[in-house]
């Protein structure tokens, strides 16, 4: 009789080593710095926004591309903020997170086989949402401490089957924050050679020490290739409600990734859009510089305690992860060095295989988030430095 199996594609698929972690932590019952969860409060404006809206009735489906106040207030946002023109009617499409958005817009416009460059240490999400559209992701390597890539490695990367390349900016794991000369840099590669960029910006506004972030999608020889795609998880501490965005480029590529979305989400919770929505215009500048404010600070008390703990951090120009140095511990592999650190200590981080092709360049990493509570923080970081 025929087997009843798997589909081929799950060969590839392996759950993130993240939610590894974060049961093992669990288990142990100790502090969870391996997931980016932000358990900080989430902003009156889009908790009464939500409750309004479900009162007033907004809790069918919307559009497939979401209710139009949000996208106003998206268009708005890029306009002000990222400095992106979008028609909030025809280019932007709200999705079930910005990990909806991307697997939305690699749907609609990816063929099985075709490549994607992406930069690593990478978002591991990134290469399997590649994986599962059966696209093929390619890999140009950055290095500590800036993180700086080689503009000859990138060329050299492109083949005639590549299709896009990948940007995360301000990025996890590493915290880069992707410079004006860069971006020129691969607009000019992405030109000559007729790619995508595909940009991740959810962390745009965790960014430190007076750096600015750069829309990839604002500049004007990218703008007519670049899918910026964003959310607003890390921003409104809203990680479960999963509202996030794509813009495109046309009116014609947007229609297909919101039937995309249309196909698996059919819209996002509309009560909840509504809420960000409200959340978008009413919050003034001031609420994003006094969160950045605040992670600054945590990044500040993080990489103080492994500095501490003789596990030396890369310290971050953006988003809310560390990468430190854990060669000091014991063990082969970087999952090795983080189960003694988490039965050790109490504190789980991901080893840093998840975040390279080739698992051997990240045995000696180990992430941390920072996205915690002060006070769970604050513990976390005293039992890192009795290590
Ligand atoms: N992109 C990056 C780079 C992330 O780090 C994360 C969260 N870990 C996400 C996307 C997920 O965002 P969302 O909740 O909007 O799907």
């Amino acid at each position: 009789m025929k087997k009843l199996t798997l589909s081929k594609r799950c060969e590839y698929i392996v759950q993130a080593e993240i939610r590894t972690m974060s049961i093992e932590c669990e288990k142990l019952e100790g502090i969870n710095l391996a997931q980016g969860v932000c358990d900080t409060p989430v902003p009156m404006e889009l908790q009464r926004g939500v409750t309004r809206a479900m009162k007033m009735g907004v809790n069918s489906y919307t559009r497939y591309d979401g209710l139009q106040i949000l996208r106003r207030a998206i268009a708005r946002k890029l306009k002000n903020f990222n400095g992106i023109t979008a028609d909030p009617e025809t280019q932007i499409t709200v999705s079930g997170g910005s990990t909806g958005a991307f697997y939305c817009a690699c749907l609609a416009l990816l063929d099985p086989g075709d490549e994607v460059i992406l930069f690593e240490p990478y978002y591991g999400y990134h290469v399997n949402t590649l994986d599962a559209v059966e696209a093929v992701p390619k890999y140009v390597t950055m290095r500590p401490p800036n993180w700086d890539f080689s503009m000859k490695d990138l060329e050299k990367a492109i083949t005639p089957k590549t299709k896009g390349i990948m940007i995360n900016t301000p990025a996890n794991p590493s915290g880069k924050v992707f410079t004006h000369e860069e971006l020129r840099g691969i607009a000019r590669l992405a030109n000559r050679h007729n790619l995508y960029v595909f940009t991740d910006e959810i962390y745009e506004h965790f960014l430190y020490e007076g750096k600015k972030h750069i829309s990839p999608g604002a500049l004007p020889e990218l703008k007519n290739r670049t899918i910026t795609i964003s959310g607003f998880s890390k921003t409104f501490s809203i990680t479960g409600w999963r509202i996030g965005y794509s813009v495109a480029p046309t009116a014609e590529l947007a229609r297909m990734i919101g039937y995309m979305n249309d196909l698996i989400y059919v819209c996002g919770p509309a009560p909840l859009q509504y809420g960000v929505a409200e959340g978008l215009n009413k919050l003034k500048p001031a609420f994003y510089k006094k969160m950045a404010a605040e992670y600054f600070e945590k990044r500040e008390l993080i990489c103080s305690s492994l500095k501490k703990a003789g596990l030396n951090p890369s310290v971050p120009a953006g988003a809310y992860y560390v990468l430190a140095d854990v060669s000091r511990l014991p063990g082969k592999t970087g999952k090795e060095k983080a189960m003694y650190l988490l039965r050790k200590t109490g504190v789980a981080g991901v080893p840093g295989e998840a975040f390279f092709h080739n698992p051997k360049d990240g045995y000696n990493l180990i992430r941390f988030c920072y996205a915690k509570d002060k006070k769970d923080l604050l513990a976390a970081c005293k039992r890192l430095e009795r290590l």
